[in-house]
């Protein structure tokens, strides 16, 4: 039960970090995969260690249980690293060129460049300027 927790914290904690690069959830399912992945190969190292060292006499379900933690551990580790690892989905600005990130924590897909202040729409596979109400009023035919 606490390792189904850790698991889910662990698919939770990866799933924020991509979000932050843009990026989708898939990559999150490493955290089960790694984590249980890691699992069995600590708990067959640990046996077959163990098994090496004690000639012919039983193994203890305690050391194979401990390497059975290690490896988990180690599963962890490797899926975060791989996430860190991951680059993030940079967009463009269609006026000036920065480049940003879009966030998808965030439920919006606007993003105001940095620089030259430009409200923009992310797409599926574009930016799209998003007109400014304001500037058209003004240069509308009522305007100044
Ligand atoms: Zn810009």
């Amino acid at each position: 039960m606490l390792e189904i927790l850790g698991i889910i914290a662990l698919f939770s904690a990866l799933k924020k970090k991509l979000a932050r690069k843009g990026r989708g959830k898939g990559l999150a399912f490493l955290a089960p995969v790694f984590w249980i992945g890691g699992e069995v190969i600590g708990a067959v190292l640990g046996a077959t260690l163990l098994a090496m060292q004690s000639e012919g006499q039983p193994v203890s379900t305690a050391a194979v249980y401990v390497g059975a933690i290690l490896g988990a551990l180690a599963g962890a580790a490797a899926s975060l690293a791989v996430i860190y690892l991951v680059p993030p989905i940079l967009h463009a600005c269609p006026e000036c060129g920065e480049e940003f990130t879009l966030n998808l924590e965030k439920t919006s897909r606007r993003h105001t460049c940095r620089r030259c202040k430009t409200t923009l729409r992310v797409e599926d596979n574009a930016v799209v300027i998003v007109p400014d109400m304001k500037k058209r009023a003004v240069s509308g035919p009522f305007g100044a």
